[in-house]
Protein backbone atom coordinates (compact mmCIF):
# COMPACT_ATOMS: atom_id res chain seq x y z
CA UNK A 1 0.00 0.00 0.00
CA UNK A 2 2.86 2.31 0.84
CA UNK A 3 4.19 1.48 -2.59
CA UNK A 4 1.11 2.40 -4.22
CA UNK A 5 0.73 5.51 -2.35
CA UNK A 6 4.02 6.55 -3.63
CA UNK A 7 3.96 5.65 -6.59
CA UNK A 8 0.94 7.90 -7.03
CA UNK A 9 2.70 10.74 -5.10
CA UNK A 10 5.29 10.58 -8.05
CA UNK A 11 2.30 10.45 -10.50
CA UNK A 12 0.95 13.65 -8.17
CA UNK A 13 4.69 15.30 -8.45
CA UNK A 14 5.14 15.41 -12.52
CA UNK A 15 1.48 16.25 -13.15
CA UNK A 16 1.22 19.17 -10.68
CA UNK A 17 4.38 20.32 -10.05
CA UNK A 18 5.32 23.55 -12.52
CA UNK A 19 8.82 24.32 -12.62
CA UNK A 20 10.00 26.86 -10.37
CA UNK A 21 13.34 28.87 -10.44
CA UNK A 22 13.57 30.71 -7.49
CA UNK A 23 12.66 26.92 -5.40
CA UNK A 24 15.19 25.16 -7.89
CA UNK A 25 17.64 27.90 -7.52
CA UNK A 26 17.45 27.02 -3.37
CA UNK A 27 17.42 23.59 -3.53
CA UNK A 28 20.96 23.57 -5.73
CA UNK A 29 22.22 26.58 -3.65
CA UNK A 30 21.67 24.15 -0.21
CA UNK A 31 23.09 21.33 -2.00
CA UNK A 32 26.43 23.17 -3.26
CA UNK A 33 26.51 24.69 0.31
CA UNK A 34 26.30 20.88 1.88
CA UNK A 35 22.77 21.34 3.47
CA UNK A 36 21.19 18.79 4.83
CA UNK A 37 18.67 17.22 1.64
CA UNK A 38 15.52 17.77 4.59
CA UNK A 39 13.37 20.91 3.46
CA UNK A 40 9.79 19.59 2.60
CA UNK A 41 8.94 17.99 -0.19
CA UNK A 42 7.60 20.01 -3.40
CA UNK A 43 4.02 18.68 -3.09
CA UNK A 44 4.23 19.68 0.99
CA UNK A 45 5.34 22.72 -0.27
CA UNK A 46 2.98 23.84 -2.74
CA UNK A 47 0.16 22.82 0.22
CA UNK A 48 1.70 25.20 2.84
CA UNK A 49 1.57 27.67 -0.53
CA UNK A 50 -1.56 26.68 -1.49
CA UNK A 51 -2.69 26.98 2.09
CA UNK A 52 -1.42 30.42 2.66
CA UNK A 53 -2.87 31.47 -0.10
CA UNK A 54 -6.55 30.55 0.62
CA UNK A 55 -5.65 31.79 4.31
CA UNK A 56 -5.18 35.31 2.49
CA UNK A 57 -1.98 34.83 5.52
CA UNK A 58 -0.38 38.60 5.33
CA UNK A 59 2.21 36.69 8.81
CA UNK A 60 3.58 33.40 8.34
CA UNK A 61 6.03 32.08 11.34
CA UNK A 62 8.74 29.51 10.48
CA UNK A 63 10.15 27.15 12.66
CA UNK A 64 13.29 25.98 11.07
CA UNK A 65 14.57 27.57 8.33
CA UNK A 66 17.20 25.35 6.72
CA UNK A 67 17.75 26.90 3.19
CA UNK A 68 14.56 28.64 3.10
CA UNK A 69 12.64 26.25 0.75
CA UNK A 70 9.02 26.68 2.89
CA UNK A 71 10.21 30.39 3.46
CA UNK A 72 9.70 30.95 -0.09
CA UNK A 73 6.61 28.92 -0.31
CA UNK A 74 4.72 31.39 1.82
CA UNK A 75 6.61 34.44 0.69
CA UNK A 76 5.85 33.75 -2.86
CA UNK A 77 2.07 33.77 -1.78
CA UNK A 78 2.44 37.35 -0.45
CA UNK A 79 3.19 36.51 3.11
CA UNK A 80 5.87 37.83 5.34
CA UNK A 81 7.72 35.35 6.52
CA UNK A 82 9.77 35.37 10.18
CA UNK A 83 11.56 32.14 10.00
CA UNK A 84 13.49 30.85 13.26
CA UNK A 85 16.68 28.90 12.70
CA UNK A 86 19.34 27.91 15.06
CA UNK A 87 22.51 26.90 13.17
CA UNK A 88 24.29 30.19 11.44
CA UNK A 89 25.22 28.33 8.95
CA UNK A 90 21.99 27.50 7.47
CA UNK A 91 20.64 31.09 8.18
CA UNK A 92 23.25 32.51 5.82
CA UNK A 93 22.51 30.13 3.21
CA UNK A 94 18.72 31.26 3.61
CA UNK A 95 19.71 34.64 3.34
CA UNK A 96 21.18 33.80 0.03
CA UNK A 97 18.23 32.24 -1.38
CA UNK A 98 15.23 34.29 -0.22
CA UNK A 99 17.29 37.34 -1.24
CA UNK A 100 14.84 40.06 -2.63
CA UNK A 101 11.80 38.31 -0.47
CA UNK A 102 10.12 39.49 2.50
CA UNK A 103 11.63 36.92 4.86
CA UNK A 104 13.35 37.99 8.33
CA UNK A 105 15.58 34.93 9.85
CA UNK A 106 15.96 34.72 13.88
CA UNK A 107 19.07 33.09 14.86
CA UNK A 108 18.66 31.38 17.79
CA UNK A 109 16.98 28.35 19.94
CA UNK A 110 13.04 28.61 19.11
CA UNK A 111 12.65 27.82 22.91
CA UNK A 112 14.59 31.27 23.58
CA UNK A 113 12.79 33.07 20.32
CA UNK A 114 9.29 32.41 20.51
CA UNK A 115 8.84 33.85 24.12
CA UNK A 116 10.38 36.90 22.85
CA UNK A 117 7.66 37.03 20.24
CA UNK A 118 5.15 36.52 22.47
CA UNK A 119 6.12 39.82 25.20
CA UNK A 120 6.26 41.64 21.89
CA UNK A 121 2.98 41.25 20.93
CA UNK A 122 3.54 39.63 17.74
CA UNK A 123 0.51 37.35 16.03
CA UNK A 124 0.77 35.40 13.38
CA UNK A 125 -2.03 34.04 10.72
CA UNK A 126 -0.15 30.83 10.20
CA UNK A 127 2.93 28.89 12.18
CA UNK A 128 4.79 26.19 10.35
CA UNK A 129 6.98 23.94 13.09
CA UNK A 130 9.86 21.98 11.11
CA UNK A 131 12.53 22.09 13.61
CA UNK A 132 13.53 19.06 15.71
CA UNK A 133 11.45 16.38 16.83
CA UNK A 134 12.22 16.65 20.79
CA UNK A 135 10.21 19.72 21.16
CA UNK A 136 7.60 19.77 19.14
CA UNK A 137 5.34 20.05 21.81
CA UNK A 138 6.69 23.07 23.14
CA UNK A 139 7.47 24.79 19.83
CA UNK A 140 3.53 23.44 19.85
CA UNK A 141 2.39 25.18 22.74
CA UNK A 142 3.68 28.55 21.78
CA UNK A 143 2.88 28.30 18.17
CA UNK A 144 -0.88 28.40 19.72
CA UNK A 145 0.06 31.66 21.77
CA UNK A 146 1.50 33.16 18.89
CA UNK A 147 -1.47 32.50 16.25
CA UNK A 148 -4.34 35.13 15.64
CA UNK A 149 -8.18 33.23 16.34
CA UNK A 150 -9.09 31.00 13.75
CA UNK A 151 -5.32 30.92 12.44
CA UNK A 152 -3.76 27.59 11.15
CA UNK A 153 -1.11 25.90 12.74
CA UNK A 154 0.85 23.00 10.76
CA UNK A 155 3.44 20.58 12.22
CA UNK A 156 5.29 18.37 10.25
CA UNK A 157 6.50 15.16 10.42
CA UNK A 158 4.07 13.83 12.81
CA UNK A 159 4.14 9.97 11.88
CA UNK A 160 8.16 10.20 11.62
CA UNK A 161 8.51 11.47 14.98
CA UNK A 162 5.70 8.84 16.61
CA UNK A 163 7.45 6.25 14.84
CA UNK A 164 11.15 7.35 16.80
CA UNK A 165 9.08 7.39 19.96
CA UNK A 166 8.09 3.82 19.36
CA UNK A 167 11.29 2.56 18.75
CA UNK A 168 13.22 4.31 21.32
CA UNK A 169 10.42 4.28 23.64
CA UNK A 170 11.02 7.76 24.74
CA UNK A 171 7.88 9.87 25.94
CA UNK A 172 5.77 6.62 27.13
CA UNK A 173 2.04 6.95 25.98
CA UNK A 174 1.83 10.28 25.40
CA UNK A 175 2.50 11.11 22.01
CA UNK A 176 2.03 14.64 19.69
CA UNK A 177 -1.27 13.78 18.94
CA UNK A 178 -2.82 12.52 22.44
CA UNK A 179 -1.23 16.33 23.98
CA UNK A 180 -2.42 17.92 20.26
CA UNK A 181 -6.08 16.03 21.09
CA UNK A 182 -6.24 17.32 24.40
CA UNK A 183 -5.62 21.06 23.76
CA UNK A 184 -9.20 22.88 24.21
CA UNK A 185 -7.21 25.84 22.35
CA UNK A 186 -7.49 24.13 18.97
CA UNK A 187 -9.71 21.93 16.07
CA UNK A 188 -6.65 19.36 14.96
CA UNK A 189 -6.73 17.02 12.19
CA UNK A 190 -3.56 14.81 11.12
CA UNK A 191 -2.89 14.80 7.43
CA UNK A 192 -1.48 11.70 6.29
CA UNK A 193 1.48 11.99 3.24
CA UNK A 194 3.36 9.37 1.57
CA UNK A 195 7.22 10.48 0.91
CA UNK A 196 10.44 9.65 1.11
CA UNK A 197 12.09 10.71 4.60
CA UNK A 198 15.78 10.50 5.16
CA UNK A 199 14.40 9.08 8.71
CA UNK A 200 13.38 5.71 7.29
CA UNK A 201 12.83 3.56 4.69
CA UNK A 202 11.13 3.99 1.42
CA UNK A 203 8.29 4.13 0.45
CA UNK A 204 7.66 6.12 3.82
CA UNK A 205 4.02 6.97 5.08
CA UNK A 206 4.30 10.23 6.93
CA UNK A 207 1.92 13.64 8.21
CA UNK A 208 1.40 16.71 9.36
CA UNK A 209 -1.02 18.07 12.25
CA UNK A 210 -3.40 20.97 10.75
CA UNK A 211 -4.91 23.32 13.94
CA UNK A 212 -7.09 25.73 13.85
CA UNK A 213 -6.85 28.03 16.91
CA UNK A 214 -10.29 28.66 18.21
CA UNK A 215 -11.23 32.12 19.17
CA UNK A 216 -9.17 33.39 22.65
N1 LIG B 1 11.38 24.26 6.91
C1 LIG B 1 12.57 23.94 6.15
C2 LIG B 1 12.19 23.74 4.69
O1 LIG B 1 11.19 23.07 4.45
O2 LIG B 1 12.90 24.25 3.83
C3 LIG B 1 13.24 22.69 6.65
C4 LIG B 1 13.65 22.75 8.08
S1 LIG B 1 14.73 21.43 8.56
C5 LIG B 1 13.68 20.05 8.53
C6 LIG B 1 14.92 21.75 10.26
C7 LIG B 1 15.73 22.99 10.61
O3 LIG B 1 15.45 23.33 11.95
C8 LIG B 1 17.24 22.81 10.51
O4 LIG B 1 17.79 23.82 9.72
C9 LIG B 1 17.72 22.91 11.95
O5 LIG B 1 18.99 23.53 12.08
C10 LIG B 1 16.63 23.77 12.58
N2 LIG B 1 16.44 23.55 14.02
C11 LIG B 1 16.55 22.39 14.70
N3 LIG B 1 16.26 22.58 15.99
C12 LIG B 1 15.96 23.89 16.14
C13 LIG B 1 15.59 24.70 17.25
N4 LIG B 1 15.46 24.17 18.46
N5 LIG B 1 15.37 26.01 17.04
C14 LIG B 1 15.49 26.55 15.79
N6 LIG B 1 15.84 25.83 14.71
C15 LIG B 1 16.07 24.52 14.88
Amino acid sequence: NFRLTARFDADAQSALLRPNPKLARALANSKAKGLPPISVLPLSGQYLSILAGVMGAKSVLEIGTLGGYSSICFAEVGAKVTSIEIDPKHRDVALENVDGLDVEILLGAALDVLPKLAEEGRQFDMVFIDADFDDQWEHFDWAVKLTRPKGCVFLDDVVVSMLKNEQTGEGGSDTILTKVGKDERVMATLVSTAAAHPMIPTPALNGFIMAMVKDH
